[in-house]
């Protein structure tokens, strides 16, 4: 990656400019910048990344009455749907098909694609501008745009709480979140991870019980005996052992979205009418609900900050596993490039 200029559109009546402050670095943002998702999603270049971002707004258009000059505002994953579709009204417009992801989609407005937070302003429709808790620290906050609405509504989606014994695999950006929500619902929750020097953070974390996965005696001890499993792993591994750890109709989700397909083997499914699913981020009334449930339980990511000029070595180390737990790019330092 390297620095460039890229054009953005004058607000609307209905728009949100934005000055971006922190952008977190997500995996799918490598994923795309290296076109790994090339069979469903393939990358137009120049790919302007970033869907964790948090701000303040410059400039509002004369409709907009939801946000004002200097109000804190967050931007996720999409920045526009239809708006009149079944699920735009029910307010899952992640399920919209004309839906805008935040970079590497159509771009309505200017031609071309939409470009994401790793830049130093964005103008979003107002629909798609989040409220962040005055409390919360920014640089933290960030991750929540993305890693925590993307663990937070599968788990409330499967009704996660109290008295369910609960699995989250890869304790990475996704995955650091996804306990703490866990732990923050009540469950009994369990992190799967292939890095034994991760235990004592995830127990910091909220976990009850850590499992390295390499270890097939520790894995076994728990067969059949979880209500729900979120799988937030980035690259290949066997999902068939976590299948076998769900107890009757259990549910494993995918959220982690590896490059190569996955082989599932029937009998684990079979077997406890178990079942495999997947889940995409969350819609804009969830993802509010999400950030004021952050606020009041005062949970943000845990983050090592960054300036825009390690973006490479993030990533190097990202495919590392050496990030505890999510980069956040401190964007004032696109100013000093
Ligand atoms: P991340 O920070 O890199 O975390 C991934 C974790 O997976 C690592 O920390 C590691 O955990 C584990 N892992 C990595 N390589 C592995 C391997 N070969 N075998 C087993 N475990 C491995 O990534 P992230 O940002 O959390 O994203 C995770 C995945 O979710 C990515 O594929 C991303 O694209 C996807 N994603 C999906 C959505 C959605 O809407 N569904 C949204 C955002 C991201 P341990 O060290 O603990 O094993
Ligand atoms: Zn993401």
């Amino acid at each position: 990656m390297k620095q460039t200029t890229i054009p953005r559109r004058d607000p609307t009546d209905h728009d949100v400019q934005i000055e971006i402050l922190f952008c977190g670095v997500c995996h799918s943002d490598l994923h795309t910048v290296r076109d790994e998702w090339k069979a469903f999603m393939p990358t137009t270049y120049p790919c302007v990344p970033g869907h964790e971002i948090v701000g303040r707004v410059t400039k509002v258009g004369s409709a907009v009455k939801k946000f004002k000059p200097g109000d804190l505002a967050a931007v996720g994953c999409l920045v526009d749907s239809d708006g009149t579709c079944d699920e735009c009204k029910a307010g899952l417009e992640q399920f919209c098909v004309n839906a805008t992801y935040t970079y590497n989609a159509p771009d309505k407005h200017l031609g071309g694609v939409t470009y994401g937070g790793y830049s130093d302003s964005v103008v979003v429709s107002d629909r798609f501008v989040l409220r962040v808790p005055e409390n919360l620290d920014l640089a933290g906050a960030a991750p929540l745009l993305c890693a925590g609405i993307t663990t937070y509504s599968p788990m409330r989606h499967w009704c996660v709480s109290k008295g369910k014994k609960v699995g989250v695999v890869g304790l990475g950006g996704l995955g650091h979140m996804a306990v703490k929500f866990a732990h923050g619902l009540g469950a009994h929750t369990v992190v799967f991870t292939t890095s034994p020097h991760k235990k004592d953070d995830a127990m910091r974390l909220g976990a009850d019980e850590v499992v390295v996965s390499k270890n097939s005696n520790e894995m076994e001890k728990h067969t059949g005996s979880f209500d729900f499993i979120l799988d937030a792993v980035s690259a290949d591994h066997d999902i068939n052992a976590y299948l076998m750890l769900l107890r009757r109709d259990g549910n494993l989700t995918l959220v982690g979205a590896p490059e190569k397909p996955l082989p599932v083997a029937a009998f684990p499914l079979i077997i406890g009418r178990r079942s495999l699913s997947g889940s995409p981020i969350g819609g804009i009334p969830e993802t509010q609900e999400m950030l004021d449930f952050c606020g009041q339980h005062n949970i943000t990511a845990d983050v090592e900050v960054i300036p825009i000029q390690k973006i490479n070595e993030a990533y190097d180390r990202l495919l590392k596993s050496d990030v505890k737990y999510r980069f956040s790019i401190d964007m004032a330092s696109l100013k000093s490039a």
